[in-house]
C-alpha cells in the first residue's frame, strides 16, 4: 500500500477550509481508498465508468464520488444513480443526457464545465466563446452562482451547474500554468459568485492554483504514489 497518510494531512492542513479536497484514486485499488478513508478523507475521483462503478459498489455509501474523465454520453446511465459531481462536462448533448439520467434517477446531478485551457489539443472543454454562449442560453436550472445570464424558463430540471473545470498544460513552465490558470479564473469570476467551484490544480500545479483562486483541487499521485 503506498498511500502517503503524512502527505494527506500536510495537503489538508495547506487546504484549510476554503478548499476542497478530491483525493484522485483511478487505478488505485480499494484499499487505499479505505485507508484515506480512515483518515476522514470522503470525496474521491475517478476518470473511468466501469472502475467507479467497481469501486463504489464495494465501498461506504457516504463517499462523494467524483468523475473526472471524460465522459461519454452512453455511459452516463451507469454513474448517474450516485455520482457527486461530474466535473468534466464539455458539450450540450453530454449536459442533455445527464440531465436525462437524472430525471431518470429522481436526482439532481451537480455538473461543472470544463473549459479548454492548455495549449495541447488533447485536452477536452469549451472555449471562452462556447461557454459564453452556453451562459447566455440560460439552460441550466437553478444553477447556483450563476453572475450572468440565465433567461427564464429553463429546460433542464435535473443537471445543476456548480462552477467550471479546467487542466493547465503540462508543463515544466510555472509561469505558462500560472497564466492558464489565471484565464479560467477570469472565466470563473464572469459567470459564477464566489461561493461556486472551481475545480483547478493537480499535484504537480495545485499551489499555483490555489494562489489563483482554487476552490477545489484534484490530488492523486502525491496521495496515492504514481500511476506507473
Ligand atoms: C489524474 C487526474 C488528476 C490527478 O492527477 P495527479 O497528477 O496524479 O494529481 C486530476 N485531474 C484529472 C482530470 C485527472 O485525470
Amino acid at each position: 500500500m503506498s498511500v502517503n497518510k503524512e502527505k494527506y494531512r500536510e495537503i489538508r492542513e495547506e487546504l484549510g477550509i476554503s478548499v476542497q479536497l478530491v483525493a484522485v484514486s483511478k487505478t488505485k485499488p480499494v484499499e487505499d481508498i479505505v485507508a484515506l478513508y480512515d483518515q476522514g478523507q470522503r470525496d474521491f475521483g475517478e476518470n473511468y465508468v466501469q472502475e467507479l462503478v467497481d469501486k463504489q459498489s464495494q465501498l461506504p455509501m457516504d463517499i462523494r464520488w467524483h468523475f473526472i474523465g471524460h465522459l461519454q454520453s452512453n455511459k452516463v446511465k451507469y454513474i448517474a444513480p450516485f455520482v457527486y459531481l461530474i466535473h468534466g462536462v464539455d458539450s450540450l448533448k453530454l449536459l442533455r443526457e445527464i440531465d436525462k439520467q437524472g430525471g431518470r434517477n429522481s436526482r439532481v446531478i451537480n455538473c461543472l464545465l470544463q473549459v479548454h485551457i492548455a495549449r495541447e489539443d488533447t485536452k477536452f472543454g469549451f472555449d471562452a466563446k462556447e461557454l459564453d454562449d452556453l451562459m447566455m442560453e440560460g439552460i441550466w436550472s437553478g444553477s447556483v452562482g450563476m453572475e450572468a445570464g440565465g433567461k427564464a424558463g429553463n429546460s433542464l430540471k435535473n443537471v445543476k451547474i456548480l462552477g467550471l473545470m479546467g487542466m493547465a498544460s503540462f508543463t515544466d513552465d510555472p509561469a505558462k500554468v500560472r497564466e492558464e490558470l489565471k484565464g479560467l479564473k477570469t472565466l470563473f469570476d464572469k459567470y459564477f459568485q464566489p461561493s461556486a467551484i472551481l475545480s483547478m490544480g493537480m499535484s504537480g500545479d495545485y499551489k499555483i492554483a490555489i494562489e489563483e483562486g482554487s476552490s477545489l483541487v484534484r490530488i492523486g499521485s502525491l496521495l496515492f504514489g504514481g500511476r506507473g
